[in-house]
């Protein structure tokens, strides 16, 4: 089963936890629809037990940043 991996950076400057772009990462099967590796002849999917189930995202903490997170920054400190 496919899944995809998030990549997450961590600022520690205000605590947030940003994702960033999904990879789909493919399980490879034949019996997997959306795997490039599934089966490439005609058949029907229901007679061979075919599955397009995703597994749940996996979350990758990939960096951790001490500076605060894009949007924190952008807004300058001064909230309304
Ligand atoms: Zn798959
Ligand atoms: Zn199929
Ligand atoms: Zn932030």
């Amino acid at each position: 089963m496919c899944y995809h991996v998030v990549p997450h950076t961590d600022y520690l400057g205000c605590g947030h936890r940003v994702p960033g772009r999904a990879q789909f990462v493919d399980c490879n099967l034949a019996k997997c629809k959306r795997s490039r590796y599934h089966y490439p002849h005609k058949h029907i999917c229901d007679d061979l037990g075919c599955t397009d189930m995703l597994l749940p995202d996996q979350c990758l903490v990939m960096e951790t940043k001490t500076t605060s997170c894009p949007s924190c920054s952008n807004s300058g400190g001064s909230s309304k």
